[in-house]
C-alpha cells in the first residue's frame, strides 16, 4: 500500500495502487492546506467547483471544533460527488483526490461522528 503525505498525489498514487491512502498524520490539516491551495485556481464559472470547495473546508471545520455529526459526514460525501460534474479538470481533480481520501481513509472522518 502506498501513503502519499499530500493530498494533491493521491489520486495518481490510486491508479497505481488501489489502496493507496493519505498518512494520517495532521490528516484534517493536510486536507486543510489542500483546499486552500486551491483556491487560485478557482475561475467560479460552475457550481459543484466554485461552491463545494468553501463549503468542504466549513465542514472541515466542523470537526477541528469538535462539532461534527453524521450529517456533516454525509454532506462532505455529497459534495465530493458533486465535484464529479464540474466543468474542468481544476474541480474534477480536487473530486477525485477527495474520492480517495473518502474511500481509504473513511475511518478518520467515520470514527469521531459515528454513534456507537
Ligand atoms: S471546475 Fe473549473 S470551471 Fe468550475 S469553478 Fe472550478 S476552475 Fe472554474
Amino acid at each position: 500500500m502506498k501513503e502519499s503525505q499530500v493530498v494533491n498525489e493521491l489520486f495518481e498514487k490510486w491508479i497505481e495502487d488501489a489502496k493507496t491512502k493519505l498518512n494520517e498524520d495532521n490528516f484534517f490539516l493536510k486536507i486543510n492546506e489542500y483546499l486552500e491551495s486551491t483556491h487560485p485556481e478557482i475561475c467560479g464559472k460552475c457550481a459543484p467547483c466554485r461552491d463545494g470547495v468553501p463549503r468542504l473546508e466549513a465542514l472541515l471545520k466542523e470537526y477541528k471544533e469538535g462539532n461534527a455529526t453524521l450529517k456533516t459526514l454525509k454532506e462532505i460525501e455529497d459534495i465530493v460527488n458533486n465535484l464529479r460534474s464540474s466543468r474542468c479538470s481544476v474541480g474534477l481533480d480536487i473530486g477525485k483526490n477527495m474520492e480517495v481520501v473518502l474511500e481509504n481513509n473513511y475511518h478518520l472522518l467515520y470514527n469521531p461522528v459515528k454513534k456507537y
